[in-house]
């Protein structure tokens, strides 16, 4: 299929031509058709299918094909709502790159950085608004937007964003929208609160869900290293040696953790960064900048400061520590292998992390790979580097969190980095500004299976799982088609 068989402006044809796209991605292919004809969707695919392009393309093209009459004043047209600062940054990076040759302007809105720019932008009227919900909601309260011609409505990562706690704010910025509306909502994962949501928020939507091809799993190569906790530092010095490890993301659990490997790493010569909560916007989005440029050859990062990253050509994903939470996995391991790109996902798995190893392989319902890195001395001396005290539960709990600043509050502070930075805000082309406010147009810019591996087991005749959320199963579902 090709993208002028989905019936997509002209103008947007070329910038597609010009993103190096030759053929819609599988959720594009699905979801374009529907959001031309007027449809509600609710799209099952996660970050690195071609989503942002699925709600996008289609809302440009119903946007030019239905122009505001010159000389009416400009009005926000489209609201995109997303949980972190990060992915909003992205979202705008996607819109500005397919919207390159159209008269528009676009907003981004979140928390962390000044208002200012993002009251200005949404003052000027931008046709796009981008926005978490709680800086949003703050900006709408003092009455600088102006949402009473909104058309468009998009919910991206509809799941991340109940998990983070934003029902409350998500529910206040849509009463205040007309009704009149075309709602798209994109999820990981279709849950019993997902379908709520879209029971309240859209009328009969068409359930479209991603295709094999872009599906991280099946194109990710999974290796696990069975390695005690002290030998973790030198397995990753050591797996570096290897010049093929050329853009690689390192998952730690916690922020403490983030820190002590890129500093070790930085003491061995390998050039590093990290991405995590405690680190100031700045820091984050320069983090994030070099390892996009290559600057940097590692970033070392945390799973919610990690969450959507949108980077091409990451070569390996490590789990440094094993995530204790199956979804995580699936996300981290997506973060390469983006978009048909072959990448290697590496697991450092420790004694005690066995249980969740084989809690994720009950979910597949088969064993990972385990490896034993050649060369490497499995009985050095242990020369504790990582803290070995019992581990504080930074990244998850049982209680919904308030967003680590995707959008946060006045004095929120704290949160995700993301995007490139650049200028400020300022109206018209160019790149995406880090503050926020407003743009328009430009460029996004001796293998063996486990002993102690489960066999492939019927779905019967597995243990419940009580530890993990419902949804992780029907993802894992969706991704592996099992
Ligand atoms: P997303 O799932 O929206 O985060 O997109 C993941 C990555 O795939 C982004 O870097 C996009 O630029 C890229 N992408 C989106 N659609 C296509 C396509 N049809 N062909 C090639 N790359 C694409």
């Amino acid at each position: 299929m090709s993208f002028k068989a989905l019936g997509l402006d002209p103008n947007i044809l070329t910038a597609i031509e010009e993103a190096g796209y030759t053929e819609p991605t599988p959720i594009q292919a699905a979801a374009i058709p529907v959001v031309i004809a007027g449809g509600d969707v609710i799209g099952i695919a996660q970050t690195g299918t071609g989503k942002t392009a699925a709600f996008t393309l289609p809302i440009l093209t119903r946007l030019t094909s239905n122009p505001v009459p010159q000389g009416q004043r400009r009005r926000t047209r489209v609201l995109v709502l997303a949980p972190t600062r990060e992915l909003v940054a992205q979202i705008e990076e996607n819109v500005m790159a397919y919207a390159r040759h159209l008269p528009l302007k676009i907003a981004k809105i979140y928390g962390g950085v000044g208002e200012k720019p993002q009251k200005d932008a949404l003052r000027a009227g931008s046709d796009i608004v981008i926005a978490c919900p709680g800086r949003l909601l703050d900006l709408m309260e003092q009455r600088c937007a102006d949402f009473s011609q909104l058309e468009y409505l998009v919910l991206d990562e509809a799941d991340r964003m109940l998990d983070m706690g934003f029902l409350p704010d998500i529910r206040r910025v849509i009463g205040q929208l007309p009704k009149k509306r075309q709602t798209l909502m994109f999820s990981a994962t279709l849950s019993k609160e997902i379908e709520t949501l879209t029971h309240e928020f859209q009328r009969a939507p068409k359930i479209v869900q991603i295709g094999k091809r872009a599906n991280p799993a099946e194109s990710v190569t999974q290796l696990v290293y069975e390695v005690h906790k002290h030998l973790k530092m030198p397995l990753l010095s050591h797996l570096l040696k290897d010049e093929k490890m050329q853009m690689v993301l390192v998952f730690s659990r916690t922020k403490h953790g983030a820190d002590k490997i890129a500093k070790k790493l930085e003491s061995t010569g390998v050039k590093c960064a990290t991405l995590h909560a405690n680190r100031s916007q700045n820091q984050r989005l320069r983090a994030l900048d070099d390892f996009k440029t290559g600057t940097v050859r590692v970033l070392v990062a945390t799973d919610i400061a990690a969450r959507g990253i949108d980077v091409d050509g990451i070569s390996h994903v490590v789990n440094f520590d094993f995530p204790h939470i199956v979804e995580d996995y699936v996300h981290r391991i997506g973060r390469t292998g983006r978009a048909q790109a072959i990448g290697d996902a590496i697991s450092f798995v420790s004694p005690d992390e066995g249980p969740d190893v084989r809690k994720l392989e009950r979910f597949i319902n088969r064993g990972l790979v385990r490896k034993r890195a050649e060369g490497f001395d499995y009985n050095a001396t242990p020369q504790p580097f990582i803290d070995e005290r019992p581990e504080r539960r930074e990244q998850r709990s049982s209680q919904p969190r308030r967003p680590q600043g995707g959008g946060g509050r006045p004095g929120g502070g704290g949160g995700q980095g993301g995007g490139r930075p650049s200028g400020g805000g300022g109206q018209g082309g160019g790149r995406p500004g880090g503050q926020g406010g407003q743009s328009g147009g430009g460029r996004p810019g001796g293998e063996r299976r486990s002993a102690s591996g489960p066999a492939p087991r019927s779905p019967a005749q597995l243990p419940q799982q009580n530890t993990s959320p419902d949804g992780a199963r029907g993802l894992w579902k969706r991704l592996t088609g099992r």
